[in-house]
């Protein structure tokens, strides 16, 4: 068996779900079919409980918005003879969404309790209007509402699932029974039985926890591209698909930016050794990229190339932090007080300065929370300065056979120093997996451009 997953942009309107139902169809095994709200509806929902809180009853708009475009679908659909149950059931459920945000409204205070229960509505619409539809072409299908069988935590707005709990909650669920099972992705449950959600973009957790529920051979991932790819298509206009992934190296590209998938929600599916493949509803012919433990590119030794843009990077420097343990700890406590996510780090071994590279736009707080809890280190001269510098581009080089591999970095840096990059920072973990660097923003397609030419071609 397969489970299958479908994104907002597969199901953006009604001619997209028709295709959706036939690649569901073309495949002749049972049916788990997990689904996403419509393309853009979770942000409305989110907008509305927004405009909700402040009492501004913009939210109606919001409302009258998603409304509208649930109702085309449904025109697009059904005939209208076999719309009236359907609008039965979206319009039981959007009464109970304009209850929701008008209480809201009342109270001005939308807790991310109730913001779970309100985004809740954008995979049950959808969840709804689909299986209705698949029922009418003849496809005996059921909905099944993913708050009864994945169990969380109460950690509202990001929930920490229960899986043994939830894997027998499933199973038992979900027992085969010849017909289409269509899950709404992203919803959870606590125990008590409140509405919980798996955090932004959930849904690809969901289908991972149901593949691993029920052993599935594969969990497939059906989004608006043929796969992840060797870098950024809008600045390398010769990149491609990967056809393999291993587990480690989807991690590292998509924490630097490939935005196809994130491997950290298929935890469940990497536990049980469940391939992971990355699919394009609008060109069903492209293989994909298949992301599993043993898939190993073997032809080159970068996989793929990754980059975050607007990154700032901080450089604490002083004579008086070398030799003294304990400084380190303070600059890291003091961003982790300031919420800053670090995404790099140096250090030379002459312990002269360290150097953090955060967002942009994250800099301001974490100079703040610097400077209050280094203050003393400041006034005693053992820091002399902490300066700031913006405008860069972090760049990561992947692959994981540069494992053990002999003159990558040396080829990597001579390349971007023959197309006359300055680079302003490197690190390489151990696992010699990523080697990742910083430079101006300025030289980001030059140093994309040249390195791709360099190893992938
Ligand atoms: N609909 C949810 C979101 O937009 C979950 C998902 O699409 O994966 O975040």
């Amino acid at each position: 068996m397969k489970v299958q997953k479908f994104g907002g942009s597969s199901l953006a309107d009604g001619k997209r779900i028709k295709k959706t139902l036939q690649i569901v169809l073309d495949e002749k095994t049972n049916h788990y079919v997990v689904l996403s709200a419509m393309k853009g509806i979770t942000n409305l929902l989110v907008e509305a409980s927004k405009n909700a809180e402040k009492g501004n009853s913009d939210y109606k708009l919001q409302l009258l918005d998603i409304t509208k475009r649930h109702r085309s679908v449904i025109e697009e659909l059904f005939p209208t003879e076999k719309r009236s149950s359907i609008n039965e059931k979206i319009n039981y459920l959007l009464d109970e969404l304009k209850d929701i945000l008008h209480g809201v409204e009342l109270v001005q205070e939308c807790s991310l309790r109730t913001k779970d229960l309100i985004m809740s509505f954008g995979e049950r619409l959808n969840c709804s209007i689909v299986a209705e539809y698949f029922n009418s072409t003849g496809h005996p299908s059921q909905m099944i509402d993913a708050r009864e069988i994945i169990i969380t935590d109460d950690n509202y707005g990001s929930s920490n699932v229960f899986l043994q709990k939830s894997y027998k909650k499933i199973k038992e669920r979900l027992e085969n029974t010849g017909q289409i099972y269509i899950i709404t992705g992203f919803i959870s449950g606590s125990e008590k039985g409140i509405t919980t959600t798996l955090g932004r973009n959930g849904s690809d957790y969901t289908a991972a926890i149901i593949g691993a529920a029920m052993e599935s051979e594969t969990v497939e991932i059906w989004t608006d591209v043929d796969g992840v790819l060797t870098a950024d298509p809008r600045v390398v206009h010769n990149s491609f698909v990967i056809p393999y992934l291993s587990i480690e190296e989807a991690m590292e590209l998509s924490y630097f930016g490939a935005e196809v998938i994130h491997p950290y929600t298929l935890m469940p599916t990497i536990e049980k050794n469940i391939p992971v493949i990355i699919k394009n509803t609008l060109n069903t012919k492209a293989k994909g990229t298949i992301i599993s433990k043993n898939s190993v590119n073997r032809e080159r030794a970068i996989t793929g190339i990754a980059s975050i843009d607007n990154v700032s990077f901080i450089n604490v420097e002083g004579g008086g932090m070398l030799g003294i343990p304990g400084i380190a700890s303070s600059i890291f406590s003091a961003l982790a007080d300031a919420e800053v996510n670090i995404i790099m780090i140096t250090q030379a071994s002459s312990e002269h300065s360290i150097c953090i590279v955060c967002r942009t736009i994250e800099v301001e707080k974490a100079i703040y929370h610097l400077n209050k809890r280094l203050e003393y280190e400041i006034k005693t001269k053992k820091i002399n300065r902490i300066d700031v510098k913006n405008d860069l581009e972090i760049i990561a080089v992947i692959g994981e056979n540069m494992k053990g591999m002999t003159g990558i970095s040396g080829k990597l840096f001579s390349s971007l120093g023959d197309s006359g990059i300055n680079i302003l920072a490197i690190a390489q973990g151990s696992s010699e997996r990523n080697i990742s660097f910083v430079i101006e923003s300025s030289d980001k397609n030059t140093a994309l451009n040249t390195i791709h030419k360099t190893f992938i071609g």
